[in-house]
């Protein structure tokens, strides 16, 4: 069996281009475009393609996106006080610190950044005010990679309610939003994490399964039931060829690019999984492209909030 691809790539292009009048009607209203402050702290070169990919979006249906960088030897009190202008500026409607922070900021020193967003501004959805609302079935920022999750079984027509779901991690930013949501659709869902046993048979028991755990091509067919939706969120740098070789098909036009780059990314799910799957999400192009178009969407909800428009 070949699985039918999920294609997260087009689903956000057209996520993307649905957002042009709704910005159109926010920047006439406001008098300028709604705009995203986004604070980037250390030299994370992941964290910079992420940002940059992040404005790139922004720009292409007329968002405005302000970064500040610090450097990685800023104090935690410099980084709060970058989002504290954030707050207090009536020029952004969105505010995001981009994960991960520099470890000598301290083990706290996400939440304590998460926690001192205004809620109203909080377009990652990571603030206390916001998981609250997203648990009991209110949302108003559902985080950007669970939503957009939902968003593309939607859109690809993947029937949700009463189906066996299973979500492999349980991390405040994917595994318990993702398994959140997923439950308020009225799928039957199974959490599963580093201390689950046998999972490879309770994830077999999955009509959905999400596989949310950073470990590159983990979930190979035995954790597969035969026609199951697999979501795979894994974004994981690998640049050792051997493994490169063991996961793709020697015709495998990804290997060209590996010898070009001398890496690739590689997603949770093994690449076998696409002949025991119903339909799959690819990586790249999958969950990640829809990331950031959820990032639009909830920006551009923070500036229609802002107008009273919404929420
Ligand atoms: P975390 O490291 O925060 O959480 C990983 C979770 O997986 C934990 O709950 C952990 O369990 C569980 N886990 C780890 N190893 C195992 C195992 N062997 N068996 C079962 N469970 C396991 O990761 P994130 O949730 O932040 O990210 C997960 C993946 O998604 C990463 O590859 C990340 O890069 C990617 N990602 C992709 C995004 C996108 O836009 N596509 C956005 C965000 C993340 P425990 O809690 O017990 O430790």
């Amino acid at each position: 069996m070949s699985a039918r691809l999920l294609d997260g790539k087009g689903t956000a292009a057209d996520i993307r281009s649905e957002l042009v009048p709704r910005v159109a009607a926010c920047t006439r209203r406001l008098g300028r475009p709604p705009t995203l402050g986004i604070l980037l702290v250390g030299d994370d070169p992941a964290s910079q393609v992420y940002v940059g990919t992040k404005s790139r979006a922004g720009a292409e249906i007329g968002l405005s996106v302000e970064v500040v960088s610090l450097p990685s030897t800023a104090t935690l009190e410099a980084a709060r006080q970058v989002v504290e202008r954030f707050n207090a500026s009536d020029d952004h409607d969105g505010i995001l610190v981009q994960s991960p922070l520099p470890a000598a900021l301290g083990p706290e020193a996400e939440r304590a950044l998460f926690d001192a967003i205004d809620p109203l501004k909080d377009v990652d959805g990571f603030h206390p005010a916001n998981v609250g609302r997203l648990v009991q079935a209110r949302p108003r920022f559902a985080p950007c990679t669970p939503a957009g999750i939902l968003e593309l079984l939607d859109r690809s027509g993947i029937e949700l309610a009463g189906r066996r779901a299973v979500v492999i991690g349980r991390s405040q930013i994917v595994g318990k939003p993702v398994a959140m949501l997923l439950l308020h659709r009225h799928a039957t869902v199974t959490i599963c994490h580093s201390r689950t046993r046998e999972l490879p048979a309770v994830a077999r028991e999955a009509e959905i399964l999400v596989a949310a755990l950073g470990r590159p091509a983990f979930v190979t067919p035995e954790y597969v039931r035969p026609g199951a939706t697999v979501v795979d969120v894994g974004i994981n740098r690998v640049a050792d060829a051997a493994t490169i070789r063991d996961l793709l098909p020697a015709d495998s036009p990804r290997l060209a690019a590996f010898a070009k780059r001398g890496a690739l990314l590689i997603g949770d799910v093994h690449p076998a999984v696409a002949d025991t799957a119903g339909a799959f999400t690819p990586v790249p192009g999958g969950v990640g492209p829809m990331t950031v178009a959820m990032l639009m969407v909830n920006t551009v909800r923070a500036a229609e909030i802002r107008l009273g428009v919404d929420g």
